[in-house]
């Protein structure tokens, strides 16, 4: 992309995990993150209204060095953890907004990181970027709590779109306080109920049922929900979708609801019913 620093280890447009043997370590374990952009504290606001802080976990030196140069050219706040026990050492310190996750560490599954930081309930946007092409281990992080997934070897250009649409969505999704049936949902804080119960919502599984609560009674077509929730662009499998809206059914009837009040339209969609 003209104007962009160079990608370390960028290979013919896109860029490539090295082969596993060579990932093996020749850096030192130490936490290694370094600060990208004019930031000098840990995600300190205001580099530029359009800034988000992004904590890099990714165990490949060539490809996070890679990573933290295209995402500082963008002006955002950059961390770079290389295992997981340096992730959850920067984690402790400071919550950014959004977490680009390898799932192959060396310390650690990359997906119990994710798994932890839903545990807390942390507000963060977590994409997966992992070398296993393999449907059902993208299925399993987006069970374990990851927004979205990219498989390597991928092109910074589409990276950069999709976290971009991540992160428009969290600037967008601030309307007060939303309600229907016994559901309400409060944007600022991400908070959702099923009457008084709370129920723990992951990021997309709240932007999916802000949808369907603000349509409440009408139908909603998968394509607009994938389009709205996930990428206007997205080209994956819609198992996705159906993956999330699977969560958010357990978690009302978890929370007490009576009744399934999400109806899929078989060929269509999905509707929110009112009582
Ligand atoms: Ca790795």
């Amino acid at each position: 992309m003209p104007g962009r620093p160079d990608v370390h280890g960028q290979q013919a447009g896109g860029l490539r995990a090295r082969p596993r043997e060579e990932a093996a370590f020749t850096c030192p374990p130490a936490v290694r993150h370094l600060w990208a952009g004019q930031a000098r504290s840990a995600y300190p606001g205001g580099v530029s209204p359009t800034s988000s802080r992004i904590l890099v976990v990714e165990d490949d030196a060539s490809l996070g060095a890679g990573l933290i140069a295209v995402l500082a050219a963008e002006g955002h706040e950059v961390r770079w953890a290389q295992t997981a026990g340096d992730a959850r050492r920067l984690l402790a310190e400071s919550v950014p907004d959004l977490v680009l996750l390898d799932l192959g560490l060396p310390d650690d599954d990359g997906l119990n990181l994710c798994l932890e930081i839903r545990e807390q309930r942390l507000p963060i946007t977590v994409v997966v970027v992992t070398a296993r092409a393999d449907e059902s281990e993208a299925v399993r992080a987006l069970d374990g709590g990851a927004d979205d997934f990219v498989l390597k070897p991928f092109r910074p250009v589409e990276l950069l779109a999709r976290l971009r649409a991540h992160l428009r969505r969290r600037e967008v999704i601030g309307e007060p306080k939303l309600r229907a049936g016994p559901v309400r949902l409060d944007q600022r804080s991400r908070r959702g109920w099923v009457c008084d119960t709370e129920i723990t919502l992951r990021p997309k599984e709240h932007e999916l049922l802000t949808l369907l609560v603000t349509s409440a009674g009408e139908a909603v077509r998968r394509e607009q929900l994938m389009d709205q929730v996930w990428d206007e662009n997205w080209s994956g499998s819609t198992k996705t979708l159906d993956v999330h809206v699977a969560n958010v059914r357990r978690k009302l009837a978890d929370a007490g609801d009576r009744w399934d009040r999400i109806t899929t339209l078989r060929g269509f969609g999905y509707r929110f019913e009112l009582d």
